[in-house]
């Protein structure tokens, strides 16, 4: 909802900004039509960061909440628009299971909208469950 670019932008420039992360890189930004949800939503706009950091991946993704509660993030239901996302898909070959945070994220591998921002800034980089890169993750939902 709201200026998408700006959003996505701030959050990106939030995490850059905090001691613990030493770099951010952020992919292009790739607008989608909504799957699933209410009807009569307008397209997302989706990107992949690439986040080096000197935090777990617990403290990362607290981190990440914060800022998503700092924009202002509503829900008035799930699947519904919402002014910000930010979701934690890998972090380096770490297996989490924990009710707050799933790692890798259980639905990355099959959502193209989250390969194709993911796989330009760690095409090479293999799923550490699904055993391939993410170019290859991509290449296989998209034949
Ligand atoms: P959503 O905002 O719809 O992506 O869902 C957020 C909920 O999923 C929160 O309760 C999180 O604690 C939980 N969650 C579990 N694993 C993850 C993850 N890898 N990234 C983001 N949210 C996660």
């Amino acid at each position: 909802m709201g200026d998408r670019r700006h959003f996505i932008e701030t959050a990106s420039a939030a995490l850059g900004a905090d001691p613990g992360v030493l770099d951010v890189r952020l992919s292009c930004l790739h607008e989608t039509e909504p799957e699933g949800g209410p009807e009569g939503q307008g397209p997302f706009l989706n990107a992949a960061a690439r986040v080096e950091t000197t935090y777990d991946a617990v403290s990362l993704f607290d981190l990440m909440q914060r800022i998503e509660g700092d924009l202002g993030r509503e829900r008035p239901q799930p699947w519904s628009p919402r002014t910000i996302d930010l979701d934690l898909l890998l972090f380096d070959d770490d297996l989490i299971d924990i009710p707050k945070l799933t790692v890798p994220h259980p639905r990355m591998h099959e959502r193209k909208f989250v390969l194709v921002s993911l796989a330009e800034i760690a095409g090479d980089v293999i799923h550490p469950v699904m055993g391939q890169t993410i170019n290859g993750l991509l290449n296989s939902l998209s034949c």
